[in-house]
């Protein structure tokens, strides 16, 4: 479960990260009263929960109530990533002299925290990996022994900062571990972590987000509405109709009856192609979920959609009514590939050939997807 960005912030303070002055709201006057008690200039910040609000253009500045009066109107009214903005964080803007990356996740080898620090902070620290490598340094965590400072300052000291900040920094990464433990998260961020005009440190944005299967050990103690918060609203609506979703940046569309054929057909198309989701059935498929299926990928804009099923436990035939029903209900033209093996796979391929789907009967999903780009050309 991810938390709000102020929701982080104030776990953050908690354990004594230094964080901005701020407030929440959800209306133009309660942006005009936080501005006021905190004083210009402010941020406003969009309080969604996805990552690159800046980008997207949901991070303002104001200098006068005026601005700030704009500025919330246009925030409250828009929408980041499919998410309607319903509140704001107001906070002090601080003046900014360097912007830093600090983080602490699960390396997925190891199964040990690993502390992960940059010097090139504000960015997506996937892309500074990919282009700047030398700009990130890391450490794994022993989660039996815990995280000391001196293993926080050997850390930092690879990015060359100098003492004071140097040992400012290992106390919040420190602390940030601290709330990592405590939250029993799968990450924890402050990107950026900045480095004041004044020498000072500030955690400018908060991400932290926790284990669902320790949510019910928290829950108490948390004392914040768990249900429903998935950051996307798409993947809100597979959670609704009983199937996994995960929202991707391409335009290819993808169901799946299991989690491995899923991510295979994933990848293979991720070869050539650009997946726009990954969704998975599991067992118990009937032609009502497939219809479902069909118009929650169709949410998005695609170019084509690729089905992968598998008549195991499933009964294909069924699912396939549904998709076929979809597409005379929605005189769907884009072209569909289908590879459907399994129990009933005769009667299955006939349905969905009664609907114009593609059936690809004998080949690997290599082929299948070859298949698709034949029809895209
Ligand atoms: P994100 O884009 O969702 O990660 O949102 P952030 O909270 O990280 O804000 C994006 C960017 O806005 C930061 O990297 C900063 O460059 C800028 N920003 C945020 N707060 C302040 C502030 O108080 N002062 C200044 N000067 N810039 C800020
Ligand atoms: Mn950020």
């Amino acid at each position: 479960m991810r938390l709000h960005e102020y929701e982080g912030a104030a776990i953050f303070e908690k354990f004594g990260i230094p964080v901005p002055r701020r407030g929440v709201v959800r209306t133009v006057e309660g942006a005009l009263r936080i501005a006021d008690e905190i004083g210009f200039p402010v941020v406003l910040k969009s309080q969604v929960l996805v990552g690159g609000r800046g980008l997207a253009g949901g991070i303002k500045t104001a200098e006068s109530s005026d601005e700030l009066e704009k500025s919330a109107d246009d925030l409250l009214n828009m929408e980041i990533k499919g998410l309607p903005v319903k509140e704001l964080m107001i906070s002090e803007r601080v003046k900014i002299a360097k912007e830093l990356y600090m983080g602490i996740t699960i390396d997925g080898y190891s199964g040990k925290p690993v502390a992960v620090v940059s010097t090139e902070g504000g960015v997506l620290i996937e892309e500074t990996a990919k282009h700047s490598p030398e700009k990130i340094a890391s450490v794994k965590i022993d989660p039996k022994l815990g995280f000391y400072p001196y293993q926080a300052q050997k850390l930092l000291r690879q990015l060359g900062l100098a003492p004071k900040p140097l040992t400012a920094c290992s106390d919040i990464l420190v602390r940030l571990y601290k709330v990592f433990e405590k939250y029993e998260a799968i990450i924890v961020e402050i990107n950026p972590l900045v480095i004041l005009e004044n020498g000072g440190l500030m955690a400018v944005d908060a991400v932290l987000e926790i284990d669902d299967s320790a949510l019910f050990r928290l829950k108490k103690s948390l004392s914040l509405p768990t249900d429903n918060r998935l950051g996307n609203s798409l993947e809100n609506k597979g959670k609704e109709i009983g199937v996994t979703y995960v929202d991707l940046d391409g335009d290819i569309g993808l169901i799946s009856s299991g989690a491995g054929l899923g991510m295979a057909s994933m990848d293979i198309i991720g070869n050539k192609l650009n997946p726009a989701n990954f969704l998975e059935t599991g067992g118990g498929i009937t032609a009502d979920l497939l219809y479902k299926c069909m118009e929650l990928i169709l949410m998005k804009d695609l170019k084509a959609i690729f089905i992968n099923i598998y008549g195991g436990i499933n009964p294909i035939h069924e699912g396939a009514k549904g998709i076929v029903k979809y597409i005379k209900d929605h005189h769907l033209t884009l072209p569909i590939v289908a590879k459907a093996l399994g129990n009933h796979q005769e009667e299955t391929w006939e349905i969905l050939r009664s609907g114009g789907v593609h059936v690809v009967t004998q080949a690997a999903t290599e082929t299948a997807v070859d298949k698709l780009i034949d029809l895209l050309k």
